[in-house]
Formats: structure tokens, C-alpha cells, sequence
């Protein structure tokens, strides 16, 4: 069996010690092992600023988006061996692994094409230049540069190419070097695609670094100018915010993390409208969808009261065609989760959401084409709450599975905002609806807990990939419980590895360093 390595200083280096095994969540058999024991992050992180940073600095805008180009183009030329490693790492069936990894390429592209735009520049002027006296002379101007650290990504285990890909791709075009550490359980695939890269020798050394196993004290080694961009759970992402060495040094950390994601239907949005439709379409695919398993994913479901019952019925009826089973095998439309612990976690979280409620749905049928008592397999569930009574725990706890609760809701504008507003941030919600009046009450309710707000109608159903997908140009993150983060959205999405400054001085000279003037 193959024990993954780190590529830290510009090499593969072995971890020593105990090693984790990876398993195929659908049959358990084992498929690599992982240890991060032994490898020196201090040093590891020292090559990247030393090495990869001034490589980077070295190169413009538009020289950087090659290197992207570069990396996307690679990743697309393996794209079969990577998905068949996310099908049997992730418990992906084929469709999900395309999701992940297609969704790298197309932001590993989006970003290349942006630095082809901004071209020859190193430096970036932010906004207008401003006099400051009494004559044109003294002038301000907004700039920023790339940060002389390292950009260390702490990816979740649920998109181990994508989520590698879009925080990489900000990172490299702003011109900072990155150390990537994946999820453990699910590291094949990053360590593959790291293989391909650095066999291809596509990025200047230091650029890019792997680290795979535990990120140890990998956190501790960092400085004032490093950033720490960081997907996964909310606990982790508190535990990382407060640590002493990263608070002392003001350590720039960016959180995306849990979100109880929530699909608002209209009143006026009636079952047979094409916006009714839309709606199941996208509850359904966010509750199977890689098992549910996108913190994007729908978990609340709000319908008026009087077709409460009626979405019910539909999502039901749609969930019981959906077959579960090793993704490996034919028609199957569902995985499994994606470890144990990750089992046991989604069957608690049911539990817990039902004591507040009523489960209307949850598949007991085997698995399909998997060895008995194998695999970490829950069917999809659905559950209902009684209008105005639905407890606490629906706003309160993210069950990352294949799992949603009905809200039943007055149909009021105002009163879906407020209910969704429980959930104390997210990062995406969504309103379905052709009454723009509605639309517009809810959107500008919602906006203030959210990062991104999906307006769905007719107008927009036959292009829409629903909101569950997190595309490069728009920012993805969100406040509160959501991690209080922010990432991508085009050009925005380099701020976190840049700094931002204002130069004030004599107009020419100002102008001249801003590269707005030769
Ligand atoms: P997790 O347990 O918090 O782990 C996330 C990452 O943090 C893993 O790489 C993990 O490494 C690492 N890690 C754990 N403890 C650490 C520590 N003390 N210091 C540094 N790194 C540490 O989360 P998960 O279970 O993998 O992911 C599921 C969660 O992620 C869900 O809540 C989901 O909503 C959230 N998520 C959010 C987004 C978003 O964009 N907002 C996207 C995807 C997922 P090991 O694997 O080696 O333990």
C-alpha cells in the first residue's frame, strides 16, 4: 500500500511514526497510508518564503495567470485518473468527483484569465488617487503588494481538488507562495494532483508545497506576514483564531466554515410553477449531492404553510428515486459519507434534529453493490416541523449528510427573514420566487447574515446550476457562523494575500510607484 508523501523545501519527504490509513467509504478496503510525523514545517515554510515568494514577486500579473493556465491545463489532462481517486477516496459517485474537480479547473482558468487582465502590473492601485493639500502636488493613492510570508491552506475533506484549486489560485496570482495541507481522510487526491504538478515542473520551486497528515505545529511556526486561509468545521476554525502565536503576530486567517444554508419558496411560487420547480430541483440536488456533503448545501427548507405539506411530498417522491450505493457501481446516484466519524456524526445530528420534529423520510434499503455491513451509508432523510414550533436545533447544528428539515413559514417576507436569521450567518441562501416585491423584501433582509444571497425564478431556471455551486467570479464566505470569511469573488479574492497601503507624497512620484505613471 502507498504511504502519501509531503513535497515541503522543494522535495518528498517521508512522515514517520504512526500512520492513517485512508479507506474507500464505500467498502472500507484500504487505499494509502498518511503520516506528517518528523516533517520539518518550520523549514518547510522558510523555503516557501525564502524560494517561492521572490520567484512569485518576481513575475507579473499576467505571468502568474500562466502558471495558472498551466496548473489547470495539467489537471485536466489527468482528469479520469483524478476522478476515478475521488470515487474511490471520497465516496464520490462520478458526477460529484466532476463537481470537485472540474470546478478546480474552471477557477484555476477563471484566475489565469484574470491575471491576464491586469497584465504587466506587480503593484495594484486600489480606487482613485486623492489630493491632500491645498495644490494637486500632494496626493494619496491606495495600493497594495503581495505579503512577504506564506499562504498556509487548511482545506476540508469534502473537496479535496477544489478547495486546494480556488484558495491556490488567489494566493499564487496575488503573488504569495502557498503551503497546502488537505484533509487527511481524503488526501489522495490533492496528493495526486501535487504529483502532477511538480512532475510537470509547471510553478518555480517553493510555489507550492504540500504537507499531508496532521498540520501538527505546523500554525505555530507562522509570522506577521503569513496568511492562514482555513475550510472546515467551526470548532477548528475557533481553536485556530485564538492561538496565542497567530493573535500576538496578528496573523492574517480567513475561516470558512459550518452554514445552515437555507431555501426560502415564495408564496407566490406555487407547485407546478417552472420557479416550484427550480426549488425541488435544487433542494434535492444539494441534499444527495456529494451525500450532502457541501457546505453550501440546503438544510432548511422554507415553505408557506399552505404548501408545506405539499413540498414535503415532492422532495419525498423525489428522494426515493435517488439509489444508494458504492459509487463505483452502475445507477448508483449516492454515496457514502465520508469517514466514520462522519457517520456517526450525521446519525447523531438526525437524531437530534428529529426530537425537535418529525422524520418523514429516511431510506433503509441496503446499499447497492457493496459488501454487507461495508461503507459508511446513510439515505437520504427528510424532516418536518409543525409552523412556529420548530425548537432550536435546525438553527443551531449543521448535519453535514444527506439531510434537511421542512419549515413551515407565513409566507411573509419579513418572517422567513427572521427564521433564517436564526441560523446567525451563512454562507448562502436562496429565495424562490417571480414576485419581485418578495424578492427584493427578502433579499434585502437576508443580506446582512449572508455572503452570497441566490435569487431563483423562471427567468433565470434553464441556466441556473442552483446555490449550492460556488462560482469564482462571486465571493464565496460568510459572517457569523459561517466563519466570518471571505474568498474568491475575481479580484477580490487576492486581497487576503496582499497588503493594502496608502502612499502620500508628491503626485509623480506617488503616481510612478503605483504604476500609474512610467
Ligand atoms: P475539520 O475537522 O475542522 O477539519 C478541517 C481541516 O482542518 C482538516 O484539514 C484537518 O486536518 C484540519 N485540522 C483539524 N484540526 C486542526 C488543528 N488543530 N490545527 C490545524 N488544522 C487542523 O472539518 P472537516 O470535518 O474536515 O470538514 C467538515 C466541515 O467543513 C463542515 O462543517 C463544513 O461545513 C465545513 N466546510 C466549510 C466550507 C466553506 O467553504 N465554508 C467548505 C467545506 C467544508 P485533518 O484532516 O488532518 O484532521
Amino acid at each position: 500500500m502507498d504511504t502519501l508523501r509531503s513535497h515541503c523545501g522543494g522535495r518528498w519527504v517521508d512522515g514517520k511514526g504512526a500512520l492513517e490509513t485512508l479507506l474507500n467509504p464505500a467498502t472500507e478496503e484500504a487505499l494509502a497510508r498518511v503520516s506528517s510525523e518528523g516533517v520539518d514545517r518550520a523549514a518547510a515554510l522558510d523555503y516557501a518564503r525564502r524560494t517561492g515568494g521572490p520567484a512569485l514577486r518576481a513575475l507579473s500579473f499576467a505571468e502568474r495567470g500562466v502558471l495558472l493556465a498551466a496548473m489547470s491545463e495539467r489537471i485536466q489532462a489527468h482528469r479520469d485518473e483524478i476522478l476515478e481517486l475521488a470515487v474511490a477516496n471520497g465516496g464520490n459517485t462520478r458526477s460529484d468527483a466532476k463537481f470537485d474537480v472540474d470546478g478546480a479547473t474552471f477557477t484555476l482558468s477563471a484566475y489565469a484569465e484574470l491575471g491576464r487582465g491586469l497584465g504587466d502590473a506587480r503593484i495594484l492601485a486600489d480606487g482613485e488617487g486623492v489630493t491632500l493639500g491645498r495644490s494637486p502636488r500632494f496626493h494619496g493613492q491606495h495600493v497594495s503588494v503581495p505579503r512577504h510570508g506564506a499562504a498556509v491552506h487548511i482545506n476540508a475533506f469534502n473537496f479535496p481538488a477544489w478547495g486546494f484549486a480556488e484558495k491556490a489560485a488567489a494566493a499564487l496570482l496575488a503573488g504569495m507562495p502557498v503551503l497546502s495541507k488537505p484533509a487527511s481522510s481524503s488526501a489522495l487526491v490533492a496528493h495526486r494532483i501535487m504529483e502532477i504538478l511538480v512532475d510537470a515542473a509547471v510553478l518555480p520551486p517553493g510555489a507550492l508545497s504540500l504537507l499531508v497528515g496532521s498540520a501538527g505545529d505546523l500554525l505555530r511556526h507562522l509570522g506577521p506576514q503569513d496568511v492562514v486561509a482555513f475550510t472546515g468545521s467551526g470548532d477548528t476554525g475557533a481553536l485556530i483564531r485564538a492561538m496565542p502565536e497567530l493573535v500576538r503576530d496578528s496573523v492574517r486567517v480567513n475561516v470558512e466554515a459550518d452554514s445552515l444554508n437555507a431555501a426560502v419558496l415564495g408564496p407566490d411560487a406555487g407547485p407546478g410553477s417552472e420557479t416550484y420547480e427550480l426549488f425541488l430541483k435544487d433542494v434535492v440536488r444539494d441534499m444527495t449531492q456529494k451525500a450532502g456533503q457541501k457546505c453550501t448545501a440546503i438544510r432548511r427548507i422554507l415553505a408557506p404553510a399552505g404548501v408545506a405539506d405539499r413540498v414535503r411530498d415532492d422532495v419525498v417522491d423525489r428522494l426515493s428515486a435517488v439509489t444508494v450505493g458504492n459509487p463505483a457501481s452502475e445507477g448508483v446516484r449516492m454515496g457514502p459519507v465520508a469517514t466514520a466519524a462522519q457517520l456517526e456524526d450525521v446519525r447523531a445530528g438526525i437524531e437530534a434534529l428529529a426530537r425537535d420534529g418529525r422524520l418523514v423520510f429516511g431510506r433503509t434499503a441496503l446499499p447497492v453493490g457493496v459488501p454487507e455491513g461495508k461503507g459508511f451509508f446513510v439515505g437520504p432523510v427528510l424532516i418536518e416541523v409543525e409552523p412556529g414550533a420548530e425548537g432550536a436545533t435546525v438553527h443551531s447544528r449543521e448535519v453535514f449528510g444527506p439531510v434537511a428539515t421542512v419549515v413551515p413559514y407565513s409566507g411573509d417576507a419579513a418572517d422567513a427573514v427572521e427564521i433564517v436569521a436564526r441560523g446567525r450567518g451563512g454562507l448562502v441562501s436562496s429565495v424562490y420566487s417571480d414576485d419581485v416585491a418578495f424578492t427584493t423584501e427578502a433579499a434585502l433582509g437576508l443580506a446582512p447574515y449572508h455572503g452570497r444571497l441566490f435569487l431563483g425564478s423562471a427567468r433565470i431556471a434553464e441556466q441556473s446550476p442552483g446555490p449550492g455551486t460556488v462560482l469564482p467570479t462571486l465571493v464565496h464566505g460568510g459572517p457569523g457562523r459561517a466563519g466570518g470569511g471571505e474568498e474568491l469573488g475575481g479580484a477580490r479574492g487576492l486581497a487576503l494575500y496582499r497588503q493594502r497601503l496608502a502612499l502620500e507624497g508628491s503626485r509623480p512620484v506617488v503616481e510612478r510607484i503605483a504604476g500609474l505613471k512610467a
